[in-house]
């Protein structure tokens, strides 16, 4: 066993830390040339700076205190959730928040919804159910079990997509929310969100569509071309959005926003407190003190890029999907899983040992992305990859050929 690392004595100076930083880095996989297929996402250096940069001038103030202190902070958050109701066709009534991310906006939009549920009801106890594909993210089960509520998975179509007529037969009278996934995350594909909206409000049901990956890439790709169905504010069923900006928003960590269609559906989102010495405690979200950096940093982004800087990276964006689509079927026996809608998206082959394809990634320098039903590698390319296609395709090659074939009928049903 190692020894437990001391609580420095004395403090060290700047220059050995910071060497130590760089040095410590040396084992971490190569994201900046592609070689990690999640948790970062990358478009232009000059974006990278921008919200660094914003970031850095934003760094102390705290976004807890924005009311009362940073007017600044206040202002860029407000302008923030504006731009992304605008981007989402969110009628005026429209209301929302910043969040340190995809998880946070989900277990919000539950709470939400859940305390909705309560007051239309009038049962402060009640706990209703939700409804998901089984392709939904597991923030949804996350808040579910924060909050004690029953969650009900169902699978999705041969398309991957839910299915709105096996989400329909789950309703019960105690379900209170619907989910949809722009895109969900295993496949990359866009649940049929006009068929849920449809369902949602022929059920009295709130709909929850999850654009958390594709919120701010999906109306970009359409912009630039590329086929995307409604999936927002748009359709009447919809009651709550959530969407990252540190993600395909290309914004600095952690930043995400939860939108709601109305001041009454979001009010069960915030905390409203008065029983301490200190006096009335209010937060719109679930934590306390926040980056201000990150409410900079995204309206920075935003706001450098624009409309047209993000749909010229959508462009770039779907053509390197669509190579990296074509060079994967090109390499026999592989198949992309359904139909990716954006720059997700997963594949394998029934007969291909697939973890011994991830193992000959490993080996070759890639982290391999992985998904377990059916079988598979996964991807959520973001323009970090456009570079390492080729050297991908054919580490790829290599990886398959070496790998070993296994039974048909030992592998999963799922096939
Ligand atoms: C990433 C992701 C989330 C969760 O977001 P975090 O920012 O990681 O908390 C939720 N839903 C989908 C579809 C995602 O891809």
């Amino acid at each position: 066993m190692s020894e437990r690392t001391m609580f420095p004595a004395k403090g060290r100076a700047r220059e050995e830390l910071w060497a130590a930083l760089e040095t410590m880095r040396d084992g971490d996989a190569d994201w900046r040339h592609g070689r990690v297929p999640l948790y970062v996402f990358g478009s232009l250096p000059e974006v990278e700076a921008v919200g660094r940069d914003a970031y850095a001038a934003y760094f102390t103030e705290n976004a807890l205190g924005a009311r009362r202190a940073f007017g600044s902070l206040a202002r860029m958050e407000g302008e923030v959730v504006a731009m992304s109701l605008d981007l989402f066709q969110a009628p005026q009534t429209a209301t929302g928040s910043m969040t340190s991310g995809g998880s946070e906006s989900i277990l919000l939009a539950v709470k939400a919804c859940r305390e909705d549920a309560r007051r239309r009801r009038g049962d402060a106890a009640f706990r209703g159910n939700l409804v998901l594909a089984e392709t939904a993210h597991p923030a949804f089960d996350k808040a579910a079990r924060l909050m004690d509520l029953p969650v009900r998975r169902v699978p999705a179509g041969a398309d991957y997509r839910a299915d709105a007529r096996a989400m329909a037969a789950a309703i019960d009278r105690d379900t209170m929310m619907l989910v949809g996934s722009v895109p969900c995350f295993p496949f990359g594909v866009i649940d049929p969100i006009g068929e849920l909206s449809e369902l949602a409000s022929s059920r009295d049901l709130w709909l929850h569509v999850d654009a958390c990956v594709g919120g701010y890439l999906a109306p970009f790709a359409r912009a630039a071309g590329h086929p995307v169905p409604p999936f927002d504010f748009a359709l009447p069923g919809v009651v709550s959005m959530s969407a990252d900006l540190h993600k395909f928003g290309f914004c600095p960590k952690p930043a995400s926003v939860v939108l709601f269609r109305d001041q009454q559906r979001a009010d069960g989102a915030g905390f409203d407190l008065d029983v301490w010495p200190s006096g009335r405690f209010r937060t719109g979200t679930l934590v306390g003190t926040r980056p201000g950096g990150a409410v900079a940093g995204a309206w920075a982004v935003l706001n450098y890029l624009g409309r047209d800087g993000y749909t010229m990276i959508a462009s770039r964006l779907i053509a390197m999907r669509q190579a990296y689509v074509e060079g994967i079927e090109a390499i026999a026996p592989l198949r992309v899983f359904g139909k990716p809608d954006l720059t997700i998206f997963a594949f394998g082959a029934p007969g291909l040992d697939m973890a011994g394809v991830a193992k000959g990634m490993e080996t070759r320098g890639w982290v391999p992305g992985m998904i377990s039903r059916p079988p598979g590698m996964h991807m959520m390319a973001s323009l970090l990859h456009e570079a390492a296609r080729a050297d991908y395709l054919a580490d790829l090659s290599a990886a398959v050929a070496a790998a070993p074939r296994i039974q048909q009928d030992s592998v999963s049903a799922e096939y």
